[in-house]
């Protein structure tokens, strides 16, 4: 019985390099199978991960038709029994349920990869979706950690250096290459729940250790009151860090 699972995470979780590890596993015993993803970092039609993996893709516009394209590819003759859809949050929500009809009706594995929530900690249309139809929803155990070492759950988005909470849902950018000097215009970093309502990012964090005599952050920025000091936390150095996967 074929099935629609969702593998959701945050950015730098591993999503693509599981992505590209399921694809290898169904391929090794003989299966055959279709990848898609949206928006890949390495450009259109290529399915990379962090690790250096890549492997050519479909891209997903926004008028393609799963079903339809399904359809089309077994009318003429391919052999599929699954798909691999990376980036799956910037899916439509019609996407979904094309390919919830897909797994129904063709009896095709969809394992789909993606984001739940967006830099405003709102959930994308393509996630919400899956988490609404998929038979499972699995969340991917290897976790990206913020620059405090807590588990991180939020992606935040930084411009400029600043990070921000407005502005439109779907802006591509990466995280930025630990120890590089030039700083993308629109990048992600990954914080836990606390340091994202902090606004607190790695960056903020060592100008705040550079000045030990100022607050270790904006009060005007900082809408939650602070708790005391964790003790861990108030020896630990920030760490200069842009986890990848
Ligand atoms: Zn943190």
């Amino acid at each position: 019985m074929a099935e629609l699972v969702f593998f959701s995470g945050t950015m730098d979780c591993g999503k693509s390099t599981l992505a590209l590890q399921m694809d290898h596993n169904h391929a090794a015993r003989g299966r055959v199978g279709l990848i898609y993803t949206k928006l890949d970092r390495a450009g259109a039609n290529v399915l990379s991960s962090r690790l250096g993996l890549s492997r050519g893709s479909l891209e997903v516009g926004d008028d393609l038709d799963f079903w339809e394209s399904t359809v089309s590819r077994a009318t003429a003759g391919a052999r599929i029994d699954y798909l691999v859809c990376d980036e799956a949050q910037f899916y439509t929500a019609a996407q979904v349920d094309q390919l919830a009809r897909v797994v129904d009706e063709m009896d095709v594995d969809v394992f789909a990869f993606g984001i739940t929530t967006d830099f405003r900690t709102e959930l994308f249309p393509g996630s919400k979706r899956l988490i609404e139809l998929a038979d499972r929803v699995s969340v991917l155990q290897v976790e990206a950690l913020c620059w405090c070492g807590r588990r991180a759950t939020t992606n935040a988005r930084v411009v400029d250096g600043q990070m921000v909470v407005e502005g439109e849902q779907v802006v591509v950018g990466d995280t930025a290459p630990a120890g590089s000097e030039v700083v993308p215009e629109v990048e992600y970093e990954v914080l836990c729940r606390r340091h994202y309502m902090r606004r607190m990012t790695s960056h903020a964090a060592r100008a705040a250790s550079i000045s030990p005599e100022v607050l270790p952050f904006d009060l005007d920025v900082c809408a939650v009151p602070s708790p005391p000091a964790h003790p861990s936390e108030s020896t630990r150095p920030p760490l200069p860090i842009t986890q990848a996967d």
